[in-house]
């Protein structure tokens, strides 16, 4: 029986496990992918970190799970399936095994979300990209898109333009929601073009792909763009399907939790970017994680459940 069962190995999970070692509680880290970090790992340069200017962000998560280790923290790989959240004891369902604890740190994340056109699919691996950090090198002197506004589409086209020969970024507004330093980077890169107030219809090719199609969105006008590669970031969406029907979400599917993590089931939290916030970093994720283990003593505590 554990105190805490923390599910996933972002920089919130990797936050609460340390933080849970520190807080001598008997606790696991449930973590799905062979590497720790989560979408740190698809970061090519975190810049906001303090600290750690311009860290990479594998090199990042890598060091969060270092110092958890390094503390003794408990990992197990595996997949979990289900939560059963009610009463004092409470169960982690995993594909290898079932879990017993009194308490459970949901810290799964989010994860890109898709464009939903025509050709996405289907060339997905084939030219289409979530990743440009991973992919980006398959497209050294070619020409790519980058579809989005946000600090993702940003930093994704900034880093493309080092090695590809030309970066067009579809926005389908006026303006970027990404940070303005990011954009300023943007725009001393020379081999970038903008198209503003344009959208991505579909994603042509066959066995790989090979343009797009858009349209201007104030003038109604179609036009083809010939590239070897899209890369689509256009948002996350929460890794949040284990709590659908036990825990409250809100519209879009996260968790509502406030600051201090607490779900809608006592002994439940929620941390990092699958609970309903303003701002997500990985800086606040990591904050998120230190106020989930704060708030398990805290019901440990006061429920005196440590006794069962
Ligand atoms: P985001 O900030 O939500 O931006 C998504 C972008 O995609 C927006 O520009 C949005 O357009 C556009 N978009 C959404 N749906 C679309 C669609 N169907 N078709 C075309 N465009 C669409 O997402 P993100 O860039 O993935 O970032 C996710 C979170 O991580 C954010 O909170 C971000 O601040 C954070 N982050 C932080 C850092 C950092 O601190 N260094 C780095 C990366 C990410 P509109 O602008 O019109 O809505």
């Amino acid at each position: 029986m554990y105190d805490t069962i923390i599910i996933g190995s972002g920089p919130a999970g990797l936050a609460a496990a340390i933080y849970a070692k520190r807080a001598v509680l008997n606790s696991l880290v449930i973590e799905q992918a062979p590497a720790s970090g989560g979408q740190m790992l698809n970061t090519y340069e975190v810049d906001n970190y303090p600290g750690l200017p311009g860290i990479n962000g594998f090199d990042l998560g890598d060091a969060m799970r270092e110092h958890a280790d390094k503390l003794g923290a408990e990992f197990a790989e595996d997949t979990v399936t289900e939560l059963q959240v009610e009463g004092p004891v409470k169960k982690v369902i995993g594909r290898k095994q079932t879990y017993e604890t009194r308490t459970i740190v949901l810290a799964s994340g989010a994860e890109h979300r898709k464009l939903l056109v025509p050709g996405e699919e289907a060339l997905t691996g084939r030219g289409v990209s979530y990743c440009a950090t991973c992919d980006g090198a398959f497209f050294k002197d070619k020409e790519v898109a980058v579809i989005g506004g946000g600090d993702v589409a940003l930093e994704d086209a900034i880093l493309l333009a080092k090695s590809s020969r030309k970066v067009t970024v579809i926005h389908r507004r006026d303006a970027f929601r990404g940070a303005r330093i990011l954009q300023e980077r943007l725009s001393a890169c020379p081999n970038v073009e903008i198209l503003w107030n344009t959208v991505a219809e579909e994603i042509l090719g066959t066995q790989k792909a090979e343009g797009l199609r858009l349209r201007q969105v104030q003038t109604g006008e179609q036009k083809e763009l010939p590239v070897d590669g899209v890369f689509i970031a256009v948002g996350i969406q929460p890794n949040s399907e284990l709590a659908r029907g036990k825990l409250r979400q809100d519209k879009g599917g996260y968790i509502c939790a406030g600051e201090d993590t607490k779900t809608s089931v006592a002994g439940v939290f929620a941390a990092g970017d699958v609970r309903t916030k303003e701002f997500r970093q990985i800086l606040t994720a990591a904050a998120d994680g230190a106020a989930a283990v704060a708030a398990v003593e805290n019901y440990l505590n006061t429920w005196n459940v440590s006794e069962i």
